[in-house]
């Protein structure tokens, strides 16, 4: 930790000296060399998969030992999460279940921590929804939602500073699909230093994340993201499946779709992991860094559930 925090002090000095230069800005991220240089040895060998091993999923017995709340139709949530694994600080990664349906869809906040705080709070208010009416899930669809996949993000801050995860890392460039060290930050979010981690999966977040994604069937992922720059399939060039889940969000939403390109490089995303495991995928980024624009997303929900690859 000693080690750790050495590290720490001097990421965060970098972090301040660049933060005199922003102002608010869309999704997408950042400097390489000196950012790179400070990489903390322990990069060098870390475990691929989180120490805390992703516990069985609960059973009905334990569910129906818990209170739960009115349903319409038969639901697995009892209020608990499942934490698939913890955050570099050891924060839990919560993950929420939603009916009982063969079919298995997933919904992913927050993984820019809290610079897009947003995006955790739509994952909440749709999951206060989701428990007020159990009918919205279709009986044939089990809905998975990953409230906050950078929790250390998120309680650092709500801006800039809150978009790497403990270690400096921008947890949507460290997933092995099209992994580079750096990339062109010109076009792209480069108001702090910000690295994709010494080698894919090097962070615990993405690293239990996907583990938990494969240990699954999922049929749809949609990743929250904030703000404004519309919807982003899957994929380089967009996978099929990906892209026609995207005009089908964007047919409800209004969100732009195909969404504003302004030249930057992405590296190591995870929609396009997920759509490199066959899993359609999209990237929907908010209006804002403020709002949840929760009415336009449970048109979204209501789409999804019931889209078909
Ligand atoms: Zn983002």
């Amino acid at each position: 930790m000693a080690r750790q925090a050495g590290w720490r002090d001097r990421f965060w000095w970098a972090m301040a000296w660049a933060g005199s230069l922003a102002s608010l800005a869309a999704c997408a991220p950042p400097l390489g060399q000196a950012a790179a240089a400070q990489v903390p040895l322990s990069f060098l060998a870390p475990p691929l998969v989180p120490t805390t091993p992703v516990p069985p999923t609960p059973s009905r017995t334990t569910a129906t030992a818990l209170p739960t709340p009115p349903a319409a139709t038969p639901t697995v949530d009892d209020g608990h999460p499942i934490v698939i694994g913890t955050s570099v600080a050891g924060r839990p990664l919560q993950v929420f279940r939603f009916g009982s349906g063969e079919r298995e869809l997933l919904i992913v906040a927050g993984i820019h921590g809290g610079y897009e705080w947003n995006t955790i709070a739509l994952a909440d208010e749709l999951m206060t929804r989701l428990r007020q009416d159990a009918g919205l899930i279709p009986s044939d669809v089990t809905l998975y939602i990953l409230r906050s996949l950078n929790p250390d993000g998120e309680a650092r801050s709500r801006d800039y500073y809150g978009r790497a995860n403990e270690n400096g890392v921008d947890l949507n460039r460290n997933w092995p699909v099209n992994w580079h060290p750096d990339w062109e930050r010109t076009y792209c979010w480069h108001y702090l230093p910000i690295t994709a981690g010494p080698h894919p999966l090097s962070e615990p977040e993405a690293a239990a994340a996907m583990q938990f994604i494969l240990d699954h069937d999922f049929e749809g992922l949609i990743s929250y993201h904030s703000a404004a720059l519309g919807i982003f399939p899957g994929g380089s060039p967009p996978d099929t499946a990906s892209a026609r889940l995207a005009e089908a969000v964007a047919a409800v939403s209004a969100y732009r779709y195909p969404g504003l390109n302004y030249g930057c490089e992405y590296t190591g995303q995870f929609a396009d992991w997920s759509a490199s495991q066959g899993i359609p995928a999209i990237d929907v980024e908010l209006t804002t860094h403020e709002t949840t624009d929760f009415e336009i997303n449970l048109r979204v929900l209501e789409t999804f559930l019931r889209w078909r690859p």
